[in-house]
């Protein structure tokens, strides 16, 4: 099979209402086999009703969508809805919340082979760590660890295509980290295809081969997270990204920028502390601490930039300090 062909989407369009565009707008996407693919955008963009699209619970108005090749059935076409190649996690995890985590897990395998499924299902608690909640009833258990059995009960049918909606939503920090390794994990080692849909930028920078921006509707950029990151053709995609900050043209050649577009975008960690010829001299206004990095608002000629320091108490409010922009983005 053609590995550049596994899931297509070719001008796909749903559109929930006719007299405002919600939904998505020409989707064309070609989603190799065993990619992790990030959806990121902000609140209403589309990111969920382009998984659902791709999970066939949802028919586009025009448009196709291939899998392996064939046509994707819609919900019309289909007595149960979705693909079976395919499974989705959702912010509500169709969990039976009365049930223990290790019945919620089991049930979805067949009774063909008892001891088998017993042994998978302890196999997939301890791959995600709940192992310890085998006992539990899902009330019992926080939205994270509802989360985990969620994606335990997708992952164990050894779906083909993973499709998630948010799944690190009521994680915390610690938890979201331990769930993005076993997801790379999943993705590396069994081959699955994942897409995963965050509001967290980080997400799909860290996870995704391929990560895809959506806004109003509409892909905007899709490429590779670093060189999306370090290029992007959007000032809406900076800003998603990064914690990147916008100056008017006026303003960046306050302080020796020069551009011809109307924006100048900078991230943080591109401002630099260094005496040179070339570095000019910013004031401290005020500083973030950050837990092992902190956030320095500078200003220099009325134009404030932020910059980030990695050695916390280095620098004092009130300060001048020697700084060089090593790069810089221009959007009109
Ligand atoms: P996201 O997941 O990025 O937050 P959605 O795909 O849920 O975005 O929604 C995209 C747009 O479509 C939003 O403007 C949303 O209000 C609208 N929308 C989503 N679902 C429905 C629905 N069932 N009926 C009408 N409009 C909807
Ligand atoms: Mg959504």
């Amino acid at each position: 099979m053609d590995k550049t062909a596994f899931i297509t989407l070719s001008n796909v369009s749903k559109h929930y209402s006719i007299e405002n565009n919600s939904g998505v707008s020409n989707v064309n996407l070609s989603i190799k086999k065993g990619d992790f693919v990030a959806i990121v955008g902000e609140s209403g963009s589309g990111k969920s009703t382009l998984l659902k699209l791709i999970f066939g619970l949802l028919a586009p108005n025009t448009g196709e969508i291939l899998f392996k090749g064939a046509h994707l059935d819609g919900p019309h076409e289909k007595l149960i809805p979705g693909n079976d190649s395919m499974k989705m996690v959702t912010q509500d995890f169709n969990l039976n919340i009365y049930a223990k985590v290790f019945e919620n897990i089991a049930s979805v395998l067949s009774n063909d082979d008892v001891q088998g499924k017993k042994q998978k299902t302890w196999e997939m608690m301890e791959f995600l760590g709940i192992d310890k909640l085998a006992d539990k009833r899902i009330v019992e258990l926080s939205g994270g660890e509802q989360q985990r059995v969620a994606l335990a009960r997708a992952i164990i049918t050894e779906p083909e295509v993973l499709l998630l909606d948010e799944p690190f939503s009521q994680m915390d920090a610690v938890l979201k980290n331990q769930l993005r390794a076993d997801l790379k994990r999943l993705s590396n080692y069994l081959g699955i295809t994942i897409m995963l849909v965050s509001h967290d930028p980080v997400d799909g920078l860290t996870l995704a081969d391929e990560m895809i921006i959506l806004k109003d509707g509409k892909v905007i950029e899709s490429g590779k997270p670093g060189a999306i990151y370090a290029n992007p053709l959007h000032m809406y995609t900076a800003s998603l990204l990064g914690n990147a900050f916008v100056l008017p043209a006026d303003e960046a050649r306050n302080i020796g920028l020069r551009s011809k577009k109307k924006h100048v975008m900078i991230y943080p960690e591109w401002v630099e502390f260094k005496n040179s010829w070339t570095s000019k001299k910013y004031i401290v206004k005020d500083i973030f601490f950050k837990g092992f990095y902190e956030e320095l608002l500078l200003e220099r000629a009325k134009v404030k930039i932020r910059a980030i320091n990695l050695n916390p108490g280095s620098y004092k409010k009130g300060q001048g300090v020697q700084v060089i922009l090593n790069q810089f983005l221009e959007f009109d």
